[in-house]
């Protein structure tokens, strides 16, 4: 979408420190970090929310959690615990049509979250 914040990230057209990255995924620093390591991964695909995956699109779903698990054991977050966020639709508190999943780590999370 040429009007999409995260597929212009994806397209290079907006700079972002990049963690990882294959032919599905890409995973970047949140510009505004909530904890020592947040990360935002998301599908190079744009899929606008979670209320948009069905069986069409799932596989990158599954694949998206293993690249989460391997970031967060790179970051050294594996041991010490860490949270994943995705934030859906306007009460969920989502900012950006382009569905992404928070990787917060490196300090104790609290519940419930705000
Ligand atoms: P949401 O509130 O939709 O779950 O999360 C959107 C996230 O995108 C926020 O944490 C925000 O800081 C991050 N963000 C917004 N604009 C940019 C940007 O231009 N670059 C990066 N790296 N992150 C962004
Ligand atoms: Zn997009």
């Amino acid at each position: 979408m040429s009007d999409c914040l995260f597929c212009k990230i994806i397209n290079n057209e907006i700079p972002s420190t990049k963690i990882y990255e294959d032919e599905k995924v890409l995973a970047f620093n949140d510009i505004n970090p909530q904890s020592p390591v947040h990360i935002l991964i998301i599908p190079k695909k744009h899929i606008t929310s979670m209320n948009d995956f069905d069986e069409t699109n799932i596989d990158i779903l599954s694949h998206i959690f293993l690249v989460i698990k391997s970031i967060a054991k790179d970051k050294g977050l594996k041991e010490k615990g860490y949270r994943i966020v995705n934030n859906c639709g306007e009460q969920g508190g989502q900012t950006v049509d382009h569905i992404h999943f928070h990787l917060l780590g490196g300090r104790n999370m609290y519940w419930p979250p705000g």
